[in-house]
């Protein structure tokens, strides 16, 4: 740290970041930051020695942060970044710590339609981008124009979409930004006036549909695999006899055989290891490697 922190921005050390992923697992994070504006953010990554390590949190909804800690900085995004602007055309300006599911409710609102898959995904639109996030056939990235940037000295860029090698739950050539927020488009729902009782029974049926096939309400990350090509994740952890499988405190789901829940005060190693069990015992009776989904941060416990 180069000097103070700026006041509009709350710093906790050695914070357990189980209190802030949806795993309910894992370490200490050396600084817990909470910038409560933009011009905070900004003034705390020009503060922050070129040395230290920084990872930006949305709703920790698909971060597992290992048992021995973070030993850097992260920077929760909740409470800044919060604008929505309605544009032209169909567009809105979002910014990345507006949750998902109020995107999906607003567009609802305004009569677009093609934001309704944002219902169901617990994170903010700036994890969303980082991961394409998606559902029901539809992801992040095919309704983005632009998107804002913040680099490690603060600085704002605009950038288009094509600088961006964007693919399934993957955003590449990122150059060291983070996202601050971006410009999307939907589609017109002609046939649809504002808060139109079917566009509200379409977002409710894709919530139940999530709520029969998924463990919600659980400690988990979601899905904790990609798909591989032309196959399922769950289709193949299932099929290896995987469902029920346990490490200590964590388990696959009977529910969906994708997710693992924290069903018993899990540890990240728990988590873990369950990964790494399931990864090789895919492996070794299918010959698929499945990669993980979710982003593993920190150190192993000593
Ligand atoms: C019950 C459940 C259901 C889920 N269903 C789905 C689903 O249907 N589809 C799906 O795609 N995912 C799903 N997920 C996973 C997860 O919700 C998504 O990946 C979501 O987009 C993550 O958002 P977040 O804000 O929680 O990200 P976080 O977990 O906080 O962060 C994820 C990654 O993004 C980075 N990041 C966060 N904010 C920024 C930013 N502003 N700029 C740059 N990088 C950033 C972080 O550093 C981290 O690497 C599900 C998770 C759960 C728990």
């Amino acid at each position: 740290m180069k000097a103070s922190i700026p006041p509009t921005c709350r710093v906790i050390r050695n914070e357990p970041m189980s209190r802030h992923t949806s795993w309910r697992a894992g370490g200490c994070a050396a600084f817990y930051a909470l910038p409560q504006t933009l011009e905070a953010l900004q003034s705390l990554l020009h503060r922050i020695d070129k040395t230290e390590k920084i990872e930006w949190l949305g709703l920790g909804s698909n971060t597992l942060v290992r048992d021995g800690g973070f030993n850097g900085w992260i920077i929760a995004t909740q409470h800044v970044m919060n604008d929505i602007h309605w544009l032209d055309n169909n567009r809105v300006y979002v910014g990345a710590g507006v949750a998902d599911a109020k995107l999906a409710r607003m567009c609802q609102q305004k009569g677009l339609t093609g934001a309704e898959f944002f219902a169901g995904i617990p994170g903010l639109i700036g994890g969303a981008l980082a991961m394409n996030a998606g559902a029901w056939g539809s992801d992040t990235w095919s309704h983005v124009i632009n998107v804002e940037t913040m680099n490690r000295q603060g600085e704002i860029r605009q950038r288009q979409r094509d600088e961006f090698a964007v693919s399934y739950r993957h955003v590449g050539n990122r150059q060291g930004e983070w996202f601050i927020g971006a410009t999307m488009q939907f589609d017109d729902n002609k046939n649809t006036v504002a808060c139109d009782s079917n566009e509200v029974i379409n977002i409710r049926q894709l919530l139940a549909q999530r709520a029969d096939s998924q463990p919600t309400g659980m400690a988990s990350c979601g899905s904790v695999f990609r798909n591989p090509d032309a196959d399922y994740a769950a289709r193949l952890i299932e099929s290896c006899g995987l469902k029920g499988k346990r490490s200590g405190g964590a388990v696959v789901s009977e529910k969906h055989a994708n997710f693992i829940i924290n069903d018993h005060h899990a540890s990240a190693g728990d988590i873990e290891s369950l990964i790494e069990t399931i990864q090789q015992t895919v492996q070794q009776q299918t010959g698929i490697s499945l990669q993980t989904e979710v982003r593993i941060i920190g150190e192993q416990a000593k």
